[in-house]
């Protein structure tokens, strides 16, 4: 029998793998891939010189998890490879919104709190007033949209021109679906505890009073990134050196094999052992399993022998993103900056568009005449714009009319590549938290042999899969 056995090599079930070697010293790890590589959809091609990011492409170093983000970085001898985006670039000070036909930049400053900025129709001070005085009203179910909280705590205009143009930059999704507790689970814990915000951070405040702060792993890098003031960081190479590093230190280990072109297709699970029937019909048998991939994928899989918890993984839902690499051999005129969002009030087929020339410089001298944009399309807008036959060539045409609408780029690229990237993000809509509660409910219930990381439980984002496998680590099973 074999000892763990991890479904997907994406980052998830990498990291997954490294946290317990680490954890448990004589235990083996056998990782199934059905695809011919590693790092699932974090995905870096060098094309003449540049890093073309075909899915991920920046890692924020803030917080709990992306302090474990860096301490992961540096175990894996990856620092040096490092570029960052220090809080004073443009790309870190101009992030940009399209609406009514104009680019406008999102404030950055405290200053520009006093000022009325379109599209917003008051200085965004207003809108905190009204944060922080407005009256709680209890939401039934301790759920509700983060549009519907937004509307609520800040007005519409924040609803409309702020948080639904992050949810789409995060998670390609509508922010009147996406549950508050995605992004402002603490603020609506705090709504719903006061009577008013202000209340919420005056008792709150008072309470943690000489408390000690979130514990977080300081490592050198993140000294370092905290010295540096960064904003945001890749590798020089592109996104990917991070899977590609875990799969490094993996193989060093000698206790993990990572077995690629292996797809499981059958999942049997009882009390002590798990079967894993693959793609080539061979068997393995493991005592336990830890699954890495999409929920939905995970839930076929059980379906069978678990109907409840295959409905149950099953309802977390994904969607669909264009993403389109384009490549000019002119410096464009635009704006530097990180790129713009596209509020879905709009209704736009584009998500938004990043100016990867004005953001990380991999190679800086590579840029003077060149620009590289990355246009993504869809999300949860995708079946309302493309269907599932729309060729490249479809897609193409209407990345090129908006952006000659958006940018007034009227040229053609001298690159252009189109990946439809089928389900790649999970969608954590109202509810979700409740869901993922009685998903693990259920596994340890039944006593089963299976854990589950990656981004459809735990967070969307880079640091939050790492930390999820991390926290899968310790907690042992679901
Ligand atoms: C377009 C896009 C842009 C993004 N941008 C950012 C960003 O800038 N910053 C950020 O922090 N996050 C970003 N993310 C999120 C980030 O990419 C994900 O959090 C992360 O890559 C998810 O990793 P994972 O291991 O959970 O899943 P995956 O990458 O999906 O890995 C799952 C693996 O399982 C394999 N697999 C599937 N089925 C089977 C099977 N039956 N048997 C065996 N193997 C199987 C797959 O081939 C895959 O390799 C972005 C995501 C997308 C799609």
């Amino acid at each position: 029998m074999s000892g763990t056995v991890v479904l997907g090599a994406g980052l998830g079930g990498l990291s997954f793998a490294h946290y317990y070697l680490k954890r448990f010293p004589k235990e083996t790890v056998t990782i199934l891939e059905a695809s011919e590589r590693v790092g699932g959809w974090m995905r870096s091609i060098k094309k003449n010189g540049l890093i073309i990011e075909k899915g991920p492409r920046s890692i924020r170093p803030r917080g709990l998890p992306g302090a474990n983000t860096l301490q992961l970085v540096q175990d894996l001898a990856l620092s040096e490879q490092i570029v960052a985006i220090p809080s004073n670039h443009p790309a870190a000070l101009n992030r940009m919104i399209y609406v009514n036909g104009e680019l406008h930049r999102l404030p950055n400053n405290v200053m520009s709190l006093f000022k009325k900025q379109p599209p917003f129709s008051q200085p965004l001070y207003k809108y905190l007033l009204n944060f922080l005085t407005s009256a709680t009203k209890p939401i039934p179910e301790n759920d509700e949209s983060i549009y519907s909280f937004v509307n609520r705590k800040f007005g519409i205009e924040v609803a409309d021109y702020l948080i639904s143009p992050l949810i789409c930059g995060i998670c390609a999704g509508d922010a009147k679906e996406i549950s508050v507790r995605f992004l402002m689970d603490s603020l609506f814990e705090k709504d719903q505890r006061h009577g008013t915000m202000l209340q919420a951070f005056v008792i709150d405040g008072l309470s943690s009073f000489g408390k000690k702060g979130e514990d977080v792993p300081k490592s050198d890098l993140y000294q370092k990134a905290a010295k540096e003031k960064w904003s945001i960081f890749s590798f020089k190479d592109g996104i990917e050196v991070l899977p590609q590093g875990l799969e490094r230190w993996l193989k060093k280990e000698q206790r993990c094999s990572i077995v690629l072109n292996k797809q499981c297709k059958q999942l049997e699970l009882s009390k002590n052992a798990a079967k894993v029937t693959l793609s080539d019909k061979s068997e393995i048998r493991a005592k336990h399993v830890v699954s890495s991939l999409p929920a939905s994928k995970i839930g076929n899989l059980v379906k069978k022998q678990y109907p409840i918890l295959g409905d149950l993984l099953n309802s977390i839902p994904t969607v669909t993103v264009a993403v389109v690499n384009l490549e000019y051999d002119k410096k464009l005129p635009i704006k530097p900056g990180f790129g713009f969002l596209v509020p879905p009030k709009e209704n736009l087929p584009i998500l938004g568009v990043i100016f990867d020339s004005c953001c990380f410089e991999h190679y800086p001298n590579e840029f003077e005449n060149r620009t590289l944009l990355t246009v993504m399309l869809g999300g949860r807008w995708y079946d309302k714009y493309f269907d599932r036959s729309s060729g490249d060539e479809e897609i193409l045409n209407i990345t090129f009319k908006h952006l000659a609408t958006i940018l007034n780029v009227k040229e053609r690229p001298v690159f252009a590549d189109v990946s439809v990237l089928e389900n790649c993000i999970p969608q954590y809509i109202v509810g979700h938290v409740k869901q993922v509660k009685e998903i693990r409910k259920f596994v340890h219930e039944h006593d089963l042999p299976l854990s589950l990381c990656g981004s459809s439980y735990d967070g969307v984002g880079i640091n939050d899969v790492i930390l999820s496998a991390k926290n899968a680590v310790e907690r042992g099973s679901g």
